[in-house]
């Protein structure tokens, strides 16, 4: 089988495979899609500490089930399911508390695992133990489904900053997860949403796909001044980074309304994690400021029903459509900001 296979940093490689076989536990599955991320263009321009190379990259799966190992029940060949990619152990004591999105013996799929842009791959017996590998509803395809994963850590965020009925909501950064979260917002029942980014081309297709119901292009206005208009003064009830900027994050404090909340979904770059918070902002405001690490297996399992609901459609966000082959065309075009959700169907 063809696989994408990280070697180095620079170095990814469209390798033939043997195709694997599934031990006591495991599931294996035919790739139907696999879709790419910004993460995946990090893995490939600078590795992951996580990532003992050689390893099959790919993290955003759906599939069909082909064979299963001993031990396993519930499932058959045949069977169309979608993969979590953040596997928490299930076992530790924020496991048990319920927080398994920050277990600290989390593993990922393509990480430790080999992942998904390969014809074939194997479900870990991990994943399974945390119920893991979820069915796709009827009238799901594979590449909506694989959108289930960042759609999952999109929620995590909006829980975790209470996204809701009546909120005035603003998300910085206009890439696929920006679109998911302007879509999310939506359907949590935020009454305005704000979609703001520095690249005026990336906001237009994006605003094309997901109609917010304002946008500002930051590089040509101050964002904190459109807001805080917007919003006669007030600011807004929720802000979203979803861009590696502390910029943006910094913003975000600045516009942000009484008993707002902040989420920082996207983290900044190893190398500049510091920003100039404002503490008096934060107290005399009372403000709520969350991260977001990836989703919990519960989350891939709501936002699988989000888009067989239709509460959440994503099949529009879907722009390219790439054999295994090109999988570095398709990392090119996620690093371009060319397309929105750019899948592999291998
Ligand atoms: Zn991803
Ligand atoms: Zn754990």
């Amino acid at each position: 089988m063809k696989v994408v296979r990280f070697h180095a940093p620079g170095d990814v490689r469209i390798e033939n495979a043997p195709e694997p076989t599934p031990g006591p536990g495991e599931v294996k599955i035919r790739v139907r899609n696999c879709s790419t991320c910004g993460t995946d263009v990090k893995i490939w321009r600078f590795g992951h500490h996580h990532i003992d190379p050689p390893r099959v990259m790919g993290h955003e799966v759906a599939g069909e089930v082909t064979e299963v190992g001993a031990e396993v029940t519930g499932w058959q060949p045949g069977d169309r399911v979608q993969v979590i990619a953040a596997i928490p152990c299930g076992r530790c004591d924020q496991c048990r508390r319920g927080r398994m999105t920050v277990c600290p013996n989390q593993e990922s799929i393509g990480y430790h695992y080999d992942g998904g842009f390969a014809q074939c791959m194997i479900v870990p017996a991990k994943v399974l133990a945390v119920d893991g590998l979820n069915r796709i509803p009827d009238g799901v395809s594979f590449a909506e489904a694989s959108v289930t994963e960042p759609l999952a850590c999109v929620l995590n965020g909006q829980e975790l900053a209470r996204v809701g009925e009546g909120d005035d909501v603003v998300v910085i950064g206009s890439g696929p997860i920006g679109c998911l979260h302007v879509r999310l917002a939506r359907a949590r029942g935020a009454a305005r949403v704000t979609l703001v980014d520095l690249n005026r081309d990336r906001l237009d297709m994006a605003a094309a796909l997901v109609a917010p119901d304002a946008t500002i292009c930051a590089a040509e206005t101050d964002p904190v001044d459109a807001v805080l208009k917007l919003t006669d003064g007030a600011g807004a009830d929720v802000v979203i980074t979803a861009a590696a900027s502390g910029a943006a994050q910094e913003q975000a404090l600045q516009m942000v309304g009484r008993q707002g909340r902040i989420s920082f979904f996207g983290g900044l770059p190893k190398d500049k994690p510091v920003i100039a918070l404002d503490a008096n902002l934060v107290h005399y405001r009372e403000l709520t400021i969350v991260g977001a690490n990836g989703s919990s297996p519960a989350h891939n399992k709501a936002a699988l029903q989000l888009i067989a609901s239709g509460a959440v459609p994503v099949a529009d966000l879907i722009t390219d459509r790439l054999p295994l082959e090109n999988a570095l065309e398709a990392f090119d075009i996620v690093s371009r900001g060319a397309g929105i959700k750019v899948t592999i169907e291998p």
